[in-house]
């Protein structure tokens, strides 16, 4: 058994911080959590005196064969043994515990997820898989970013024609055990701004939508604008990525737009550290940033859920330290730290559907925690002074001896 001594918890859960807490973790579990608890005589006991505990992270939306760096793994070839290292490595440094992967080889990140739930594969955060990408012939991404790779078309997307039956990919992508599907409604030519790329019809995004819902499957829309996003928010989609793409020249989030949304019950993941890094690369085009922080307190403040995603595994947006920076940019939106916390933990951890096992400290769910040097309700950025990282209830990440 390990007990941790004297902690100021977070728990996750959106209650305000309580000191002194012990915390009891056993067989990979957290057993007890409270501040007069009695620890056996044979723990290894842990004193967090001044320091914090809050949940493992989650990212909301990573492509788990990507990479921060512009040569990007897995984009030029398919290589079936890859083992996503750059990912591993990085959510664990920075106390991911979970991600939620967007779009990707996905019969390759089952079979990764399969060795990850199994044990087979020590030494990763937990994964939540998408189907292939439904998207437009000609359109972003596979026309776009990954230029027309013959293995990302095959192996990653479905192209969808108008005359494409989707039901058939759907069907066996829900029997292969994909957990949502991905699909793109979306108009930016990535690579040659400002000139647009085909977006599927209207017709199509619908058809992709309901077959999914008909098989038990969420649909996640990525949209790059307020008008694509009321399109989908209408037609049912149940998580908006982005939401207004870094290049964007249709800002207005009305207030209609918003109060749909908020009827709809879909959840919105701005990933706003991929708009904000990008944003300066486009100098054709006018900078989002300001707006699309208006745009997300505009959602917060009416009650829609929001997801905290980081669109990893893309250029400049490093794995696990990108949670981290997409926190610090939901805060500078306007956002208490306290509520961040929560919605990249607990909330997350509902989206991935993981919110029995993971995403808050409580008896009985797995002991995924992270102790922070400093308090991050001092300042968010103290999220990264990280000492330690158990996940299923071992010391995954230790800087104690860091300099
Ligand atoms: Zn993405």
């Amino acid at each position: 058994m390990i007990a941790l001594k004297n902690a100021t918890l977070i728990d996750g859960t959106g209650k305000k911080p309580v000191e002194g807490i012990t915390i009891l973790i056993e067989k990979g579990l957290i057993r007890e959590v409270g501040t007069d608890l009695s620890v056996p005589e044979d723990a290894d006991i842990i004193n967090l005196n001044g320091k914090t505990v809050i949940p493992g992270l989650i990212d909301a939306h990573i492509h788990i064969n990507g990479s921060s760096s512009l040569d990007r793994p897995g984009a030029s070839h398919l290589i079936p043994s890859y083992n996503y290292a750059e990912m591993r490595e990085g959510c664990l440094r920075w106390g991911v515990v979970a991600v939620r992967t967007c779009g990707q080889f996905w019969e390759e990140a089952l079979a990764f997820r399969e060795g990850v739930e199994n044990g087979t594969i020590e030494h990763s955060p937990r994964v939540c898989v998408s189907g292939p990408m439904f998207q437009a012939p000609g359109g972003h991404p596979c026309y776009t970013v990954f230029m027309s790779d013959p293995d990302v078309e095959q192996f990653a997307c479905e192209i969808v024609a108008e005359d494409t039956e989707v039901e058939p990919l759907i069907k066996m992508s829900k029997e292969l055990g994909v957990d949502f599907t991905k699909v793109f409604y979306a108009h930016l030519n990535k690579m040659d701004y400002p000139n647009p790329v085909p977006r599927l019809s209207k017709q199509k995004l619908k058809e992709i939508i309901d077959i999914s819902h008909r098989y038990g499957l969420s649909v996640t829309v990525h949209v790059d604008s307020p008008a694509e996003m009321e399109a989908a928010v209408e037609l049912g989609a149940d998580v908006i990525e982005h939401m207004i793409g870094a290049g964007e020249t249709n800002h207005i989030l009305s207030d209609e737009l918003v109060e749909l949304t908020k009827k709809s019950g879909a959840v919105v993941d701005p990933t706003m550290i991929s708009i904000k890094r990008f944003d300066p690369l486009n100098d054709s085009a006018p900078s989002v940033w300001e707006v699309v922080k208006k745009a997300v307190k505009k959602c917060f403040d009416a009650g829609i859920p929001l997801a905290v995603g980081c669109d990893s595994g893309i250029p400049f947006v490093p794995f696990g330290e990108a949670v981290h920076d997409e926190m610090a940019c939901l805060n500078e939106a306007g956002i208490p730290t306290l509520e961040i916390i929560s919605m990249a933990t607990g909330g997350n951890a509902k989206l991935l559907n993981m919110d029995d096992r993971i995403g808050t400290i409580e008896p009985g769910k797995e002991a995924d925690l992270i102790v922070l040097e400093k308090d991050p309700l001092d300042n968010i950025q103290n999220t990264k002074t990280i000492e330690l990282v158990f996940s299923k209830g071992r010391i995954v990440t230790d800087c104690r001896a860091c300099e």
